[in-house]
């Protein structure tokens, strides 16, 4: 287990000073805090003893209730009993991963990917192995390649991890005939989709693609959070499993923590069964896509030649390529002291690659924060070319 280079950054990063572009934290100040208020002592008055007893291990029948009708947003059919509520998203990784990876297993995920994802993987002694992803998300020849050769050296591939609506950090999307060839790749080598999908919701332009599990319930572990629709304090999101693994993911929960917060399963289900939230995300959207455009045209006008990056439709990164012969990495103690962050590339890799790129995200800084923050960022890396 190795510390991540974007929590260490927290501490700089949140300094008042520094325009921070690195952490991905949701702009909460923009929810009804005074309904939430409300809600949770609408939850002490009406549900007290209940509501501050133990739960549950695959969490409140209620709120996994709801959860399928949050997923149906999307295309999603799922029965309640196949979901299993989590500690955030996170949780349900670290539960996967404990639940079918022995160590030397090999994972797969794309490259770059979620960095915690990479850390849970690890920490299990996975064999963590790349794909490469472009513009439409993972190249499915990659894919088909590398599995052809994990076989043939007769490896033990466990499941393939993805995001594929704005990609963490990649910020791009799958596109719809990618999908089918990554779902037919997959199931013709028998291989697990572990499908991270925490900011399908959180669409700003396009049409939304549908969920891989939609087209293939038996193949697929689709995971999801409230952390971005809604708040990342509750510490709530799900895993919707086939039966059998839901299982076996529900006792790997009881050994974990026992029961999960009944008291906050509570707050959220009475959040999603008495305030409008799809008009809130509808707000939120709204929020981050003038956000997303203040960055967009910051770069646009301001970013140096042989500079690239993404386009997304939705979630709150963009992926940055600079021009030969930079180093993200080597180049972050010089963007602190011109009070910007970001994070450099190599976090979202198992190896050390990444060098040239960035991570910027455009949640949680206001539209001038983001131009500043650019406009600092351009700075540096033109001072580097020139050097
Ligand atoms: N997956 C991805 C791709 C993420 O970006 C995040 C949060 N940054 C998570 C999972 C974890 O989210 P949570 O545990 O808050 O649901």
């Amino acid at each position: 287990m190795v510390a991540s280079e974007v929590r260490a950054l927290f501490a700089v990063a949140s300094r008042p000073e520094v325009v921070s572009l690195a952490g991905g934290m949701p702009n909460v100040s923009a929810l009804p805090l005074d309904r939430i208020g409300e809600i949770v002592q609408e939850v002490v008055a009406e549900q007290g003893p209940t509501a501050l007893q133990y739960g549950s291990a695959q969490g409140d029948a209620v709120l996994r209730e709801q959860i399928c009708e949050v997923m149906s947003l999307e295309g999603i059919e799922a029965d309640a009993d196949d979901v299993i509520v989590t500690v955030g998203s996170q949780q349900a990784l670290d539960l996967v991963t404990r639940v079918f990876v022995d160590p030397g297993d090999v994972v797969l995920c794309e490259a770059p990917t979620y960095v915690t994802a990479i850390n849970t993987f690890a920490a299990f002694q996975a064999d963590i192995r790349h794909i490469a992803i472009d513009d439409d998300g993972v190249i499915p020849e990659a894919l088909e390649e590398t599995l052809a050769r994990l076989t043939a050296e007769g490896r033990t591939v466990k499941f393939f991890y993805t995001i594929p609506n704005f990609q963490n950090p990649g910020g791009v999307t799958l596109s719809s005939e990618r999908r089918r060839r990554v779902l037919e790749i997959c199931q013709r080598y028998g291989l697990l989709v572990l499908e991270d999908n925490p900011y399908g919701l959180l669409r700003y332009e396009g049409d939304p693609e549908r969920p891989l599990r939609a087209d293939a319930p038996d193949n697929v572990i689709y995971l999801g959070s409230f952390s971005k629709t809604l708040s990342p304090g509750f510490r709530i999101g799900w895993a919707l499993a086939p039966s059998a693994v839901r299982a076996k993911l529900v006792l790997a929960a009881e050994s974990a923590m026992l029961s999960h917060s009944t008291f906050n399963q509570m707050v959220v289900g009475r959040y999603l069964s008495t305030h409008p939230w799809r008009e809130q995300i509808k707000d939120f959207n709204e929020m981050y896509r003038e956000r997303r455009d203040a960055m967009f045209g910051a770069l646009d006008a301001l970013m140096p030649a042989g500079t690239t990056w993404t386009r997304p439709e939705g979630g709150f990164f963009v992926w940055v390529t600079l021009p030969e012969g930079l180093d993200a990495k080597a180049m972050l103690p010089r963007a602190v002291s011109e009070r910007v962050a970001y994070v450099p590339g190599t976090g979202f890799y198992a190896g050390d690659e990444g060098h040239r790129h960035m991570r910027l995200s455009f949640c949680y800084p206001t539209p001038e924060q983001i131009r500043e923050g650019v406009r600092r960022l351009v700075g540096v890396i033109k001072s580097e070319t020139s050097l």
